[in-house]
């Protein structure tokens, strides 16, 4: 398992979203975390700066996790409804021989 990594900065996001490895996990203080693909629709860029830049990550923050066994253990993240993460829970690289 590869330690959750916080995200401090766009450069930072754009950076896993072109990686296209693992997941986003956004944690909120008011509910619970939420598992996100990582290059769903769903993250979106006004978003993240709100959470992140304007509010300084006071009430909740963006991670990125390796799979979604961590998301679970490290955050209790649920599954995102929109993008539907567990529909890519086989990694491309399960298939390299
Ligand atoms: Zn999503």
């Amino acid at each position: 398992m590869v330690k959750p990594k916080e995200i401090e900065s766009f450069d930072e996001l754009r950076k896993f979203r072109l990686a296209d490895e693992g997941y986003f996990v956004i944690t909120d203080t008011t509910r619970h975390a939420i598992i996100h693909k990582v290059n769903a629709t769903c993250i979106k860029a006004d978003s993240f700066n709100l959470k992140v830049t304007i509010n300084g990550r006071k009430q909740g923050s963006y991670f990125w996790v390796d799979s979604i066994a961590t998301a679970a253990r490290e955050f209790g993240a649920v599954r995102c409804k929109v993008c539907k993460p567990e529909l890519s829970l086989v990694h491309p690289s399960t298939f390299e021989t």
